[in-house]
């Protein structure tokens, strides 16, 4: 048989990713974790983080993952990955067309980036639609801006915008009650409109009706599905797609593991990510020790 080209390719380079494929270099596993951007993850698009230990701002987080990992000896690389096949070994296609192989593999691809589900919305991507609160929010300092959803991280970031937009307004459908101060409106976005360049109002459906508001911004929290396109029907996942998998991440294919986001069951904290990520690795070093 040919020796496969890594003992672990780690997919996905966020907080759980670089963390898995850090204990699995430090056993001694030839590690490469690939990404289909520059390595962190979410964290890349955060300010300052919210229930860690010690105050910390994303980046700096995410430089402090990726330099364990390079240092524990992980190859990072940098590919989408598109498709993936085995066992014996796994085979992982890129967009870009490259084709690695190795005996086990870890999910660590998170969330996609959230989706209002309306027509016209890819038209507005990065011209009134985002997805980040610190990278974004200081562009519309003054402006009209909406953000919707009101559920987990959206509150932070809803009160990251307050600080800086003109009129700032969370419209979200779910029972949660939003963040305190900051005015709400239970419905969802069902039109973007706007002209030239960029997005000038929503249109929001509640039990009210419909009504028109003022918006160059559209931060979007609701509707993120997980990043899991290319994963083989044959792995067990739950009705949202989430990949099921056991505490150290073993998935229903005995040589491939999810972890972090991707995952299902799992918090959503960076926290869990790191821990889920350290597992997954140690399990994946006991499991080809074995082999
Ligand atoms: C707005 C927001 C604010 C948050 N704030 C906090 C906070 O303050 N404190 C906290 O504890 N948690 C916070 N979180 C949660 C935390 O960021 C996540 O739980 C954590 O990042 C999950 O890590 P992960 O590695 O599973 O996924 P991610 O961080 O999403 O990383 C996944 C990686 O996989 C890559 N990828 C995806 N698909 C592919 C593919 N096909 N091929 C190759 N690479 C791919 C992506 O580019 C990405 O780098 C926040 C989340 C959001 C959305």
């Amino acid at each position: 048989m040919t020796i496969p080209d890594y003992d672990l390719i780690v997919i996905g380079a966020g907080p759980a990713g670089l963390s898995a494929a850090a204990e699995a270099a430090r056993a001694g596993l030839r590690t490469l974790c690939l990404d289909k951007l520059a390595p962190g993850g979410q964290l890349i698009n955060l300010g300052e983080l919210q229930e860690v230990e010690d105050t910390c701002e994303g980046p700096d987080m995410a430089a402090r993952l990726t330099d364990e990992a390079t240092v524990a000896g992980v190859e990072i690389g940098f590919g989408e990955v598109t498709a993936l096949a085995g066992p014996d070994p796994w085979t992982v296609e890129t967009a870009e067309g490259e084709r690695r192989t190795a005996r086990a593999v870890v999910i660590a691809t998170g969330l996609d980036k959230g989706k209002l589900g309306v027509a016209n919305e890819a038209d507005y991507e990065g011209r009134g639609l985002s997805h980040c609160a610190h990278c974004d929010g200081p562009l519309y300092a003054g402006l009209p801006v909406v953000v919707a959803g009101a559920e987990g991280w959206a509150r932070y970031e809803a009160e990251e915008l307050a600080a800086l937009a003109g009129k700032l307004t969370i419209v979200d459908a779910s029972a949660v009650a939003g963040a305190p101060g900051i005015p709400r409106i239970n419905g969802r976005i069902v039109a973007l409109d706007g002209k030239g360049d960029g997005l000038q109002s929503v249109t929001v459906e509640s039990d009210k009706g419909r009504e028109v508001l003022p918006a160059s911004a559209v931060f979007v929290y609701v509707g993120q599905s997980p990043a899991a396109e290319f994963v083989p029907d044959s792995l067990a996942r739950d009705a949202a797609g989430h990949i099921v998998a056991d505490a150290d991440g073993r998935t229903s294919a005995a040589t491939v593991f999810a972890v972090g986001d991707v995952r299902a069951g799992t918090r959503r904290l960076l926290a869990d990510a790191i821990a889920d990520g350290q597992s997954a690795g140690r399990a994946v070093v006991a499991i080809l020790r074995k082999s």
